[in-house]
């Protein structure tokens, strides 16, 4: 199958630095995004931390041959997770300041007809097929499982003050338990991979509508979720990356 795809990332209105990072890599099918937190400049540390250990994993281990099928991209992605949670704890332990440093991180791999998902904190991953928005993870978050447990609504965890607590990420520590999952890819398919500074600022139907368009131009797709995230206040950092699945073969970024 052919993707296009396309990564943007912004500051905000109302943050002074940029904590989250993102990969883009269409060749090899591979796309990430982490928010950071810790404060100062722990959290953009943390953030690129897990983003370079997802890269460097698949370059020292492309993947190709050795060991193909079903199992083989779950367990590689689980295992690029684990050893990008693994760089952080190392980074932070010896560093007293660092102590709080985490990062969150959903990470897509193009398999064949599937998309491999997995995911460790609030960043999340949507699907729009056929004009509908789906979202395929389920934040680890205080407000989640608050919604979970039926005390909260959608609506009010957008809104509640504790919005921005996670309940799990790499970084806190050395067993990180990945959740991951696997979604069969259908020609007209198109995943947006986002960090939380989008979904708290836009709803589920504006990000649908905003993404009807996302399959011919992804990079506008991108723009315009950042600027209505903007727009409708911009209280964090928005990072988006869209994946655009369509007939065909070469891939295109
Ligand atoms: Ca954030």
């Amino acid at each position: 199958m052919r993707l296009r795809a396309f990564g943007m990332s912004d500051v905000g209105r109302r943050r002074e630095s940029n904590e989250d990072h993102f990969l883009v890599d269409a060749e090899r099918g591979l796309f990430a995004v982490a928010d950071g937190m810790g404060g100062h400049a722990a959290g953009e540390v943390a953030s690129r931390l897990a983003i370079d250990a997802l890269r460097g994993f698949f370059d020292a281990e492309p993947g190709e041959g050795a060991d193909p099928g079903d199992e083989s991209a779950v367990r590689r992605l689980r295992e690029a997770v684990v050893a990008a949670n693994r760089n952080i704890c190392d980074a932070i332990s010896g560093h007293e300041e660092r102590r709080g440093m985490g990062t969150t991180v959903v990470a897509l791999l193009a398999d064949r007809d599937r998309a491999v998902i997995g995911h460790v904190g609030d960043s999340r991953v949507y699907l729009l097929r056929d004009g509908r928005l789906r979202r395929l993870t389920s934040d680890h978050s205080w407000v989640n499982e608050q919604v979970r447990m039926g005390f909260l609504t959608d609506d009010a965890a957008q809104r509640h003050p504790m919005r921005n607590i996670v309940t799990r990420a790499l970084g806190s520590r050395q067993d990180v338990s990945v959740d991951l999952a696997e979604e069969p890819v259908r020609p007209g398919d198109v995943f947006l991979l986002c960090s939380d500074g989008l979904n708290t600022m836009l709803p589920d139907d504006a990000i649908e509508a905003l993404l009807r368009h996302a399959a011919e131009e992804p990079p506008v797709a991108c723009r315009s979720l950042i600027e209505e995230a903007n727009r409708r206040g911009g209280e964090d950092n928005v990072t988006v990356v869209v994946v655009a699945f369509a007939d065909g073969s070469a891939a295109s970024s």
